[in-house]
């Protein structure tokens, strides 16, 4: 890595003596960001750069409607969650709205983690089992309960023996329609003989349905529900994590797990809820918080406060009015268009996956098609100094996490393939 200079190096430093190895930073050269606005966001010195990363305010950065929501509640009532209020409560119900009828049940949180870690806790007391199934990259979150679900986060560490871990659902070439979905659900009805033979039970499976830290994996859609059904005839509960695919990025409906035609026992959010103000969710049916707040309760401070409700009243709005699904649907699959015609001149760029705004790119070997992680992070850091903001995701680090905001333009898809294509022609290769 080149050495940092300036401004730069100084406030590595200042993060790295308050963070200490707690810090994570994007990209060889991190980026002091001062500002954003729609799809772009613009640092100290003043420069532009095309955000293709973003997954929190996914509306678009700083959207007016948001931040007017969230100054105009600011001024009037900002408190914790013991009192009776209309926003709040409007906002519920708008939210449940747009689940399947028998999840009409809501506890607001403030985070994904804290989502997940409420989700795992309720399906344990629901069927008094501890065994959890996930994806072997997967990740849920950062708390002990979720840090076992998330295998991604573990640097050597083994998998608690109450966790069993699944393959990713991958496409193989001669896969006839079925066959991946088949194959998927024969790994789960696996992993259920197992934890049941050692005692664990099942309490359920808990999956983000378009695979983000795995790779990314979105096709055939449906390919989840023989795994689901699975888990649901065996007594055990579905999470159907929603923090990345959920609130319109995956295209054709509102949450990933609908792409598969699954029902979920328990659907977590958190990320794009609040478009940046931070907001996170746990909807359910109704008897398992009852089972749950019987021996335990629940209560969270900010969990659903005013200005989240606010918040997420007006992100509801900009997805509706501004027609963000049928955006991210034409303009999603215009970027996969354009990102495959890029494959057939760079042999680097393997398999091209995903739905709506989230794609996954596969960086590879030029002659043997391996996976090429070094690869993957010359692009990412050649995208970087040419002002466009990628990240990496699946087992070897070497599948670029492709997810600009769901106002995503094709001008701004042209702006990102051109980029990649210099970016492939002129830095990965040297
Ligand atoms: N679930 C998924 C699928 C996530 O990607 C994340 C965050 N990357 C989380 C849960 C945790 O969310 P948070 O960081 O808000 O706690």
């Amino acid at each position: 890595a080149e050495e940092l200079e300036g401004r730069t190096a100084e406030m590595v430093a200042r993060r790295r003596e308050t963070a200490g190895a707690s810090s994570v930073l994007f990209y060889q050269e991190p980026i002091e960001m001062v500002r954003a606005r729609g799809v772009f966001m613009f640092d100290a010195d003043g420069n532009r750069y095309l955000d293709v990363y973003n997954n929190v305010p996914s509306v678009g950065h700083c959207h007016p409607h948001v931040v007017e929501a969230i100054v105009r509640q600011s001024e009037r009532l900002s408190i914790h969650t013991r009192y009776l209020n209309e926003t709040v409560q409007a906002y519920a119900e708008r939210l449940l709205a747009t689940l399947p009828p028998s999840i009409s049940q809501l506890v607001m949180t403030c985070t994904g983690s804290e989502s997940n870690d409420l989700a795992l806790r309720l399906a344990e007391a629901t069927t008094g089992a501890r065994g959890v199934i996930v994806t072997e990259t997967a990740y849920h979150g950062n708390t002990a309960l979720t840090t076992e679900v998330s295998p991604s986060s573990l640097k050597g560490g083994s998998i608690p023996s109450h966790i069993r871990t699944l393959p990713l659902p991958a496409e193989r070439a001669g896969d006839g329609p079925g066959d991946l979905a088949e194959r998927f659900a024969a790994s789960v009805r696996a992993a259920i003989v197992s934890l049941k033979a050692d005692g664990h039970g099942l309490a359920g499976m808990i999956v983000d349905s378009i695979f983000s830290s795995d790779g990314v994996f979105a096709d055939p859609p449906g390919f989840l529900k023989p795994a689901v059904e699975a888990v649901q005839a065996a007594g055990g509960v579905f999470i159907a994590d929603e923090v990345q695919p959920g609130f319109g990025r995956t295209g054709t409906a509102l949450w990933g797990f609908a792409r598969h035609g699954v029902t979920p026992d328990i659907v977590t959010f958190g990320k794009p809820m609040g478009n940046g103000y931070p907001m996170g969710g746990v909807a359910t049916r109704p008897g398992l918080l009852d089972r749950f707040c019987d021996s335990v309760g629940y209560f969270n401070t900010f969990g659903g406060n005013t200005v989240a409700a606010a918040a997420g009243q007006a992100v509801l709005d900009v997805i509706e009015r501004e027609g963000l699904l049928a955006n991210a649907e034409a303009v999603g699959a215009h970027l996969r268009g354009g990102l495959r015609e890029l494959a057939g001149r760079h042999p680097e760029i393997g398999a091209v996956r995903g739905a709506g705004l989230f794609v996954g790119l596969d960086v590879v070997g030029r002659d043997s098609g391996a996976p090429d992680p070094e690869g993957a992070i010359r692009a990412i850091n050649g995208l970087r100094r040419r002002h466009v903001l990628v990240g990496a995701a699946g087992p070897f680090g070497h599948t670029l996490k492709i997810r600009p905001p769901l106002c995503f333009e094709r001008q701004h898809v042209d702006l990102f393939v051109e980029t990649l294509d210099a970016v492939l022609t002129g830095d990965v290769r040297a």
